[in-house]
C-alpha cells in the first residue's frame, strides 16, 4: 500500500539532501567543534555556516541564532529568561491556543505564584487587538503568541503584537515552529525580541531547534553548563543535526514563493473538493489568515478517531485535533477555544500538506474520504439524530 502523508504539521520527511549533508558528520567528520586542532575547526567552521544558513531563511544575523534541542526547549528558553531577566515583574501574556510547549510552561508559572492572562480567539481562531493591548501591564514580563497555529494554521499578526510590546518595554516571544519555511519571515523588519522554530517541521531530523534571540536583547541561558552558543545554551553541539537544519533552511529559501503557492493550490483543492461532496462538513480557523499547507476540517456527527483509523487503513496520515491530543477523545484545547460546536470539533480532520505532496494523492484522497464518512455516519446515532431533526423542522 502507498503511504500518503498529510500529517506535515505532526513531523515532516528529512530531505534527501539534508540527509546527505549530515552523513559525513556522524562516522568521518565527528570532531567537537570547540576543539583547537583541525578536526575540531574543520566542524566548527560547518556549524557557523549552517548558522549563517539558518539566519538567511530568518532574516536575523547568524549570532542572534542559539541552537537548541527542539522547539520545546526554546519556547521553554525564552519565557523563562524573559521571567529571570525581569525578576520584578510577574505576569506573562499569552493565547489560549499555544502549543504545550507554551501552554503548560504558563501552566506551571501560574502554579508558582505568576499571573497569567491567556487571550481567547474568535470563532475563527483570531485575536482581538484591542485585548491583547488591555493585557498587557507594567507588571508583564513577556507576551508570547504564537506565529501560526499547529491545527488551524490561523495565524496572529505578532509582528504587530510584538511593536505593540516594544513599545511598553515588554519582551515578545512568538513560538514560530509551524510558521518557518511556510510564510516569508524577516526579522531584519520587525520587533520580535525570540522567536522559537523547530527542524522536524521543515525537512530536517527531529531533535534539533532553534532559538532567535534579537541583539540587544537580554538573555538568561535555560541550559546551564559550557560556553557553547556563545554561553547561550551549554552542551556540546548536535553537530550533525545543526549542518541538517542548516540545509532544511537552505532548501527551504529555495524557490520559496513558488512551492508554497503549489503546496496551497493542492490544499485549496482537497478542501474544496472535501466541502462540495460531504454534506455538514466545515472548515476551522480564518480562511485567509491561515498558512497554505494546513486544513483543519470538520465532518460533523463523526469521530476524528474513526475516519483517521479508517484513512490510516487506505494508507493515509493524518491527524485528528493535534497530534499531542490524539490518544485522547476530548476535543482539542484550540477547537475548543474557538467555540467549535461539539459534534463538529469531535469529527476535526488536520490535513498538513507538504512540497512533496503530489496532485495524484489529493486525488485520490478526494476519492476516498467521502464514502468514509458516509460509512461512519450511517452507524453514527448523532447523525441519525441530526436527520430526524431536520426532517421534522422542513
Ligand atoms: N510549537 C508548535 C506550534 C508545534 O507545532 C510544536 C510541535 O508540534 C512544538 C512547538 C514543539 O516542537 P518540538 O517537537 O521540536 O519540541
Amino acid at each position: 500500500m502507498k503511504t500518503i502523508y498529510v500529517d506535515n504539521n505532526a513531523t515532516t520527511q528529512v530531505a534527501p539532501e539534508v540527509f546527505e549533508e549530515m552523513t559525513p558528520y556522524f562516522t568521518e567528520l565527528y570532531g567537537n567543534p570547540s576543539s583547537m586542532h583541525f578536526f575540531g575547526g574543520q566542524v566548527e567552521r560547518k556549524v557557523e555556516e549552517a548558522r549563517e544558513r539558518v539566519a538567511g531563511l530568518l532574516g536575523a544575523r547568524p549570532q542572534e541564532i542559539i541552537f537548541t534541542s527542539c522547539g520545546t526547549e526554546s519556547d521553554n528558553a525564552a519565557i523563562m529568561s524573559a521571567l529571570r531577566c525581569n525578576p520584578e515583574k510577574r505576569h506573562v501574556v499569552t493565547t489560549r491556543v499555544e502549543h504545550p510547549a507554551v501552554k503548560n510552561v504558563v501552566s506551571h508559572l501560574k502554579r508558582e505564584g505568576y499571573r497569567v492572562t491567556e487571550l481567547p480567539v474568535d470563532r475563527q481562531g483570531l485575536l482581538s487587538m484591542e485585548e491583547v493591548s488591555r493585557a498587557m501591564t507594567d507588571d508583564t514580563a513577556i507576551v508570547s503568541v504564537m506565529w501560526a497555529n499547529n491545527e488551524t494554521g490561523v495565524l496572529f499578526p505578532v509582528e504587530e503584537i510584538a511593536a505593540m510590546a516594544k513599545s511598553r518595554d515588554i519582551v515578545f516571544h512568538t513560538d514560530a515552529v509551524q510558521a518557518v519555511g511556510k510564510i516569508p519571515i524577516n526579522m531584519a523588519d520587525n520587533q520580535i525580541d525570540m522567536m522559537s522554530l523547530s527542524g522536524h517541521k521543515l525537512h530536517a531530523p527531529k531533535g534539533i531547534g532553534v532559538l532567535y534571540v534579537r541583539r540587544g536583547t537580554r538573555f538568561a541561558p535555560f541550559v546551564i553548563g559550557g560556553h557553547q552558543e556563545g554561553g547561550r545554551r551549554g552542551g556540546t553541539e548536535n553537530v550533525p543535526y545543526i549542518i541538517g537544519l542548516g540545509k532544511a533552511c537552505e532548501l527551504a529559501a529555495t524557490n520559496f514563493k513558488e512551492k508554497n503557492l503549489r503546496v496551497k493550490s493542492l490544499r485549496d483543492k482537497l478542501e474544496k473538493g472535501l466541502l462540495q461532496s460531504i454534506e455538514n462538513s466545515m472548515i476551522n480557523g480564518d480562511r485567509e489568515q491561515r498558512l497554505p499547507n494546513t486544513s483543519s476540517i470538520s465532518f460533523e456527527y463523526v469521530e476524528g478517531e474513526s475516519i483517521l483509523l479508517k484513512l490510516s487503513d487506505k494508507g493515509i496520515c493524518a491527524s485528528s485535533g493535534s497530534a499531542c491530543t490524539s490518544g485522547s477523545l476530548e476535543p482539542s484545547h484550540v477547537l475548543r477555544a474557538m467555540g467549535v460546536p461539539f459534534t463538529a470539533a469531535h469529527g476535526s480532520i488536520r490535513f498538513s500538506l507538504s512540497s512533496y505532496n503530489t496532485e495524484e494523492e489529493i486525488d485520490y484522497i478526494l476519492e476516498v474520504v467521502p464514502p468514509i464518512i458516509e460509512q461512519l455516519r450511517e452507524i453514527s446515532p448523532f447523525w441519525k439524530e441530526a436527520v430526524i431533526r431536520s426532517c421534522s423542522a422542513s
